[in-house]
């Protein structure tokens, strides 16, 4: 039985490139905040896989955080994982980068949306019409959804960082209803873990993702698997903004929180 403690399943070390401490100093801080687990997750982008050295990168996170969850062991449970994006970009590679290490954890994601050259933080949300792109965005992730490869969709409204928070645009979610629906069954259906990401919570969105509107439809439609994130980049953020979206969760009656040891997925109750 694990006990009760929070648990951050979705963290980066200096071993992305927009990580800025190692994981042996993640770590203290996650005990000093008392966590009971944590995952390290570094970038893999599949479609800069060999032009921006993802390749070394991915083979020294995982050493390294390796090297930190035996430091930590009966401290912190330290699980390792990969946050690996755009991974139908190359399928036999993925799967090739997830073979290569045993790691208990794995996020899909996207963060270059297909059709475009930029991360979604890039894209000029003014000048396109964001209901059809996050239409797009959805039927994307619902292909992700059926890849084996993953056991998590994290962040699934990220480019909401900007549409709501840069641009400050008005976005009703009824408008893109079906796409929405489709992409949480496939999440259901195929077993994964919908991501709770709680770095919204410290940009200027200023709300979890996906929104609480969706987390709620994902319950109706029966989702059960729910992993909570911050998505740190840096120390002070590890755990930062969990304990607020265990209360909302519970609040919407997920009595649950998930994790994953050798890609297996496991359960605690959500006892906040
Ligand atoms: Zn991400
Ligand atoms: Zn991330």
């Amino acid at each position: 039985m694990y006990k009760q403690r929070m648990m951050d399943m979705h963290i980066h070390s200096d071993n992305s490139p927009d990580g800025i401490h190692s994981p042996m100093y993640m770590c203290e801080q996650a005990v000093d905040k008392g966590l009971r687990a944590i995952a390290f997750t570094d970038h893999c982008e599949i479609d800069k896989f060999f032009s921006h050295k993802y390749n070394s990168m991915v083979f020294h996170s995982y050493f390294e955080c390796l090297k930190a969850k035996t430091s930590f062991a009966g401290e912190l449970l330290v699980l390792l994982g990969i946050e690996i994006a755009q991974p139908l970009f190359d399928k036999a590679l993925s799967e090739r980068i997830i073979n290569n290490h045993n790691y208990d954890i794995i996020l899909g994601s996207i963060h270059t949306p297909k059709g475009f050259n930029c991360d979604v933080k890039e894209i000029p949300y003014n000048e396109i019409n964001v209901y059809d792109f996050m239409k797009d965005y959805f039927r994307e992730l619902t292909e992700l959804a059926y890849w084996d490869g993953c056991d998590v969709l994290a962040h699934i409204t990220c480019p909401m960082r900007r549409i709501q928070g840069k641009y400050n645009l008005e976005f009703d979610y009824s408008k893109i209803s079906k796409e929405t629906d489709e992409l949480l069954k496939a999440i259901i259906e195929n077993n994964k873990s919908l991501e709770i990401n709680s770095s919204g919570l410290r940009q200027l969105m200023a709300r979890p993702m996906p929104d609480e509107s969706i987390i709620r439809r994902y319950k109706e439609l029966g989702g059960k698997n729910i992993t909570i994130g911050s998505d740190a980049h840096c120390a002070q953020d590890v755990g930062a903004g969990v304990y607020e979206c265990m209360r909302l969760i519970k609040k919407l009656g997920f009595e649950k929180i998930n994790f994953y040891t050798g890609r297996e997925i496991l359960e605690i109750n959500n006892n906040i």
